[in-house]
Formats: structure tokens, C-alpha cells, sequence
């Protein structure tokens, strides 16, 4: 199908888009509507030229947002509209064409997602507003992860949690691993064999992938499970919120706002959660810039040795993510960690391979492991879901 998709990623007061056509070699249309709600509204984007506007939306809500977007696509005119959803529950392992039980489906795992989920659908709904005869399809984050076993997406609690209230492990940011993982099975000699990915970006995960299928990944029913993250803390002991309640007063939305906001490569640092300047901090001998990076590499280095036992064999690894594509340091941290299990970088090759390049980064003997680097492209994948799901429902 040669349809070409408008990619709509909503939140509470953004509509992120991306037109993008069946072409890959096509220019992509794309950029963000911002501060929706607000005086201060407005629309930045990328023209045909690869030129930057910006255009002043002052009070726009999200079906205005969307109604610009369209006015500046320089009369491209997308053939179907491709949501990106963040929980999909147990209800989806695919892309959905979204009508109303579709919908009623999103809602009720909104308890799952409930910043998310529920601007995902306010997108929906203004996007069906200023294209009602557009086929829309819903794109889940959690879906890719549908794939996991027991083993590795139940949590050890009383099995009522599970059947009664859907408490397990879900997984997020499927559609990057995905695309990493079968990119990797293009560009390797290995194929789609046992890939382990990290997606470091703001939100950090990683993933075991064994022929195209997620087997086990960081993140859980939530997205704060696993890597140390920009503001996230990943992984503590299930025992601290008692304890942060018990011994200092905090009430349990304080504590969910020192987890999700105040922790992570912020927290550690006590400066930024932006990768770069805690790399230029450190540089300069900042302390708090130096564990954060250490402790940052080492929890990246632990969950792959981790999620090495969901695989029946390890090929590789693929890093992704502005932290993964971009940082030659943090990937020399994780890889100098895992030795024993036969990694070896191409420290040159490591070295120069940034900014939206792909390629191979070791020197690893013939049936070694293999270490690459593979730009994540969530929108392409949603487009390619997108019109799979179009295919299929024809
Ligand atoms: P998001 O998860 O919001 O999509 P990105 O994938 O763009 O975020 O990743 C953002 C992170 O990537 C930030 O911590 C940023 O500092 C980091 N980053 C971007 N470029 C570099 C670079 N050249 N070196 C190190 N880190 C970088």
C-alpha cells in the first residue's frame, strides 16, 4: 500500500506529527505543536527544504493544532492518520484501525497510562474532528512486548494482582525496538537472530529480541522500571516508598514525583538530566556528573548481562536513542563492562560513528557477539504499522 501517513504522537498539551510517505527516500513533513491551551501555542516544523518555521497558535487546542498542521503540509494530503498509543494493555499485540470499541478498549487501560493514554485519545478525537473520512490507526507502545513469557512479564505477587487488576509487566517504547532489532537483522551477517537493544534517550530501555519477537524487556507496568533514566530513577527496592513514607512523612504522589522527575542522571548529578552536559561536567571534574555516568553505564551493563538469559543466542547488541546514537563514552562504559561474554569495540569506529549514521562498532571475533549502532525511527515504524494494519483490514 503506497498510502502516505500523517504519524500523530499526542500529549497533554502537544500533537508531535510526521508525514510520511511510502517512499522512504520521500522529505519528510514534521515537527511539533506546543504549549497547546495557552497564550503561548505554537507550531514548529520542518518545510519540504528542510527549512524551520514557526507559526504563533495563541489559545489552540489540540483539534486547532491539528487543523495548522494540515495547513502546512504544502498540500500534501496524507491518506491515512497512524496514532501513537502508549498502553495497550493485554487488548493489543498489533496495530488497531481504530473505531469505537477500539477506543473503549484504550480507555479502559487508561488506569495503566493515566498521563498518556487518555491525551493519546483527545489526539484521536481531534485528529477524526479535521479528517473525518480518514482511516485512523492506533500504534501501541506496548505492543511489540506482547510476546513475553510468563517468566519474564509476571511479577512474583499474589495472582489475583495479575488476573483481577492486570498488574504484570508490559514494557514500552516497542515500536524503537522493533525497528532496531529487524534493522540490525537486515544489516548483519547474523539475520534476525538474538539481538539485545538499548534505547537510550530520555526514557531509557532495553530489550531482548529472538527473531523479530520481544522475549524480555526493562521497563514494566510502568514506565519507571529498569535503566536509570533523565529525570526516571529505574529500578529501586520495592521497599522505599514504605520507607519514604514511614521515616519522612512523603505521601505516595510526593514519592511518585521524586521517582519520575526529580531522580535518575538528574537526581545523581544534582545539575541536569541532559547526557550532554553531564558529559562536559564530568570532563571538567564534577563529581556528582561522574557518578551519574558511572552508575548510568553500569545499570545499562547489568540489564543486558540480565536480559542475555532470555535469548537461546546472543548476536549483538544495537544502540539507540539520542544517548545510544550520540554518545561514544557511554557506549565504551557498557561495552568495557560485558568482556565475558565476548564483546570487543572498535574503539575507532566507535569513536566517529554519530549523529544519525548506522553501522557496526566491533572487532569481535567471527562468532562473537556484535556491537552496532542503529538510529531509532519510531515515526517510520508507526507508518509501516500503519499501512500493514490498512493492508490487512482491506
Ligand atoms: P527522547 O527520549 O525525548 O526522544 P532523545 O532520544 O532525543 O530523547 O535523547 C535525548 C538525550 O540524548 C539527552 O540526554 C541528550 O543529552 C542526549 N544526547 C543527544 N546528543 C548527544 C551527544 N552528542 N552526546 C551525548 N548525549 C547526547
Amino acid at each position: 500500500m503506497n498510502a502516505s501517513v500523517l504519524v500523530i504522537n499526542c500529549g497533554s498539551s502537544s500533537v508531535k506529527y510526521a508525514l510520511i510517505e511510502a517512499d522512504p527516500k520521500a522529505p519528510r513533513l514534521d515537527g511539533i505543536a506546543e504549549r497547546l491551551g495557552s497564550a503561548e501555542a505554537q507550531l514548529k516544523g520542518n518545510d519540504s527544504a528542510g527549512e524551520r518555521f514557526i507559526k504563533s497558535l495563541p489559545g489552540a487546542d489540540h483539534a486547532e493544532a491539528i487543523s495548522a498542521i494540515l495547513d502546512s503540509l504544502e498540500g500534501r494530503r496524507p491518506s491515512a492518520v497512524g496514532h501513537r498509543i502508549v498502553h495497550g494493555g493485554e487488548h493489543f499485540t498489533e496495530a488497531a484501525l481504530i473505531d469505537e470499541h477500539v477506543i473503549a478498549a484504550i480507555e479502559t487501560t487508561a488506569a495503566l497510562a493515566p498521563l498518556h493514554n487518555p491525551a493519546n485519545l483527545v489526539g484521536v478525537a481531534a485528529t477524526q474532528k479535521v479528517f473525518p473520512s480518514l482511516p485512523q490507526v492506533a500504534v501501541f507502545d506496548t505492543a511489540f512486548h506482547q510476546t513475553l513469557p510468563p517468566r519474564a512479564y509476571r511479577y512474583a505477587l499474589p495472582e489475583t494482582l495479575y488476573h483481577d487488576h492486570g498488574i504484570r509487566r508490559y514494557g514500552f517504547h516497542g515500536t524503537s525496538h522493533a525497528f532496531v532489532s529487524q534493522r540490525a537483522g537486515e544489516l548483519s551477517d547474523r539475520g534476525t537472530g538474538g539481538w539485545l537493544t538499548a534505547h537510550l534517550g530520555n526514557g531509557c530501555s532495553t530489550s531482548a529480541v529472538w527473531q523479530n519477537q520481544s522475549l524480555d524487556t526493562s521497563m514494566g507496568l510502568t514506565p519507571l522500571e529498569g535503566l536509570v533514566m533523565g529525570t526516571r530513577s529505574g529500578d529501586v527496592d520495592p521497599g522505599l516508598h514504605a520507607h519514604l513514607h514511614r521515616q519522612l512523612g512523603w505521601s505516595l504522589d510526593e514519592i511518585d514525583q521524586v521517582l519520575n522527575k526529580q531522580s535518575g542522571l538528574l537526581g545523581l548529578s544534582g545539575l541536569t538530566n541532559d547526557m550532554r552536559e553531564i558529559e562536559a561536567a564530568a570532563e571538567k571534574g564534577h563529581t556528582g556528573a561522574s557518578l551519574a555516568l558511572e552508575v548510568f553505564g553500569y545499570r545499562i551493563a547489568k540489564s543486558l548481562a540480565a536480559l542475555s538469559c532470555a535469548l537461546p543466542r546472543l548476536d549483538g547488541v544495537v544502540f539507540t536513542g539520542g544517548i545510544g546514537e550520540n554518545s561514544p563514552l557511554i557506549r565504551r562504559h557498557v561495552i568495557g563492562l560485558l568482556p565475558h561474554f565476548g564483546f570487543s569495540l572498535d574503539d575507532a569506529a566507535n569513536e566517529v560513528t554519530i549523529r544519525g549514521k548506522e553501522g557496526r562498532l566491533d572487532n569481535a571475533a567471527p562468532n562473537g557477539p556484535q556491537v552496532w549502532v542503529i538510529p531509532t525511527d519510531e515515526e517510520g515504524r508507526i507508518a509501516m504499522e500503519t499501512r500493514h494494519c490498512l493492508e490487512a483490514c482491506a
